[in-house]
């Protein structure tokens, strides 16, 4: 790092720093801490949740790149960002939405990496009655997932039907539900097979409270410190995981909502359309489908270099276009998850 750069940070003024300084930093180069900052209220919010429970557990936590729970570790890593507004900043602008960001969806999150977390402080997956309920732990992470949407077999927590991942996310997920404050889970997942796992997890629940964990281990793996890589390396890495792989050919389902023919020639062509819906259709899709915001954005910069190509005009009203755009969108993300799409790492 060049010694200007070495001193800006050292002034700990991540905020006078430009984007491009930023990427050419190093991960173990940030001045960052959890205590101090927003995160550390939402970490002893998450403690107050669990010790309402009656559970003697406090998770570990600490910075590193990702949300992720280690085997065997009862504790979990916090990504970087959170720990500096200057650096949501940047998660935005190179990612377009920044998981975790506001206090409820990070409380989400956290309830969720806390169910990885107390699963491997009291060794809960080597239970039969878990593994008959959940499935095996030690099942080999997929590369990727097929959720089905309408499955009452698994609670509805992250987006994505994250659930159905793998037996520990399906383990992790009811946790959260039954965690969360407020939570109605009895009366939410009434008549749902999902309802026997909630009832297992709470029996379990009941008998930890007030125990000591069994590993008490305080263990963190890939601490930020550690880490040597560049911002810029780092969001690379990041974009190639989020990235979906696209499908070969989709000029017929664009032909149905814009033309080539010669007589739209005077319409407004399908790249100024999509351009200027973007933003909207991006959100839209992903609220609906629980798809990362950037996996989507690609896709519809794909569409857009394709409608490009085939210099395509609208021929339909912009609300018609509009609504079959967004319709193609979401078939085209639901077919992305259904060929290969992980959320979240762990
Ligand atoms: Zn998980």
């Amino acid at each position: 790092m060049p010694w200007d750069l070495v001193s800006v940070v050292l002034a700990n003024d991540l905020n006078r720093m430009t984007d491009e300084q930023l990427l050419e930093t190093r991960l173990c180069d940030l001045p960052l801490s959890i205590e101090g900052t927003p995160l550390e209220l939402r970490v002893a919010r998450l403690y107050e949740e669990i010790g309402a429970r009656d559970l003697r557990f406090k998770p570990h936590v600490w910075l590193s790149e990702e949300w992720f729970t280690p085997d065997q570790v009862p504790g979990f890593a916090i990504p970087f960002y959170l720990a500096h507004p200057r650096l949501v900043k940047l998660e935005r602008a190179q990612m377009l939405e920044v998981e975790g960001g506001t206090e409820r969806e990070c409380l989400r999150i956290m309830r969720h990496e806390a169910g990885h977390a107390i699963d491997n402080a009291f060794h809960l997956h080597g239970r039969k009655r878990y593994r008959e309920l959940f499935g095996s732990f030690r099942n080999p992470y997929p590369d990727w997932y097929k959720p089905e949407p309408n499955s009452r077999d698994y609670v509805l927590h992250l987006p994505a039907w994250y659930a159905q991942a793998h037996p520990a996310e399906d383990f992790a997920e009811t946790f959260a539900v039954w965690l969360a404050p407020g939570s109605r889970w009895r009366r939410q997942y009434m008549g749902w097979p999902a309802l026997k796992k909630l009832n297992y997890l709470d029996e379990v629940m009941r008998e930890i409270e007030g125990k000591a964990p069994v590993n008490k281990s305080r263990v963190r793996a890939e601490d930020l410190p550690e880490i040597e890589t560049t911002l810029r390396e780092h969001y690379r890495n990041k974009k190639k995981h989020y990235a979906f792989q696209w499908p070969p050919n989709y000029d017929r389902d664009l032909l149905r909502i814009f033309s080539s023919e010669p007589r739209h020639e005077s319409s407004p062509s399908a790249v100024s359309f999509l351009r200027r819906q973007r933003r909207a259709l991006c959100y839209e899709v992903a609220e609906g489908t629980g798809v990362h915001n950037y996996a989507i954005d690609q896709k519809l910069a794909h569409m857009i270099n394709r409608c490009r190509e085939l210099n395509l005009r609208m021929s339909l009203t912009p609300e018609h276009t509009r609504q079959k755009t967004l319709v193609l969108l979401t078939v085209q993300t639901m077919s992305g998850l259904h060929s290969g799409y992980h959320r979240i790492a762990l």
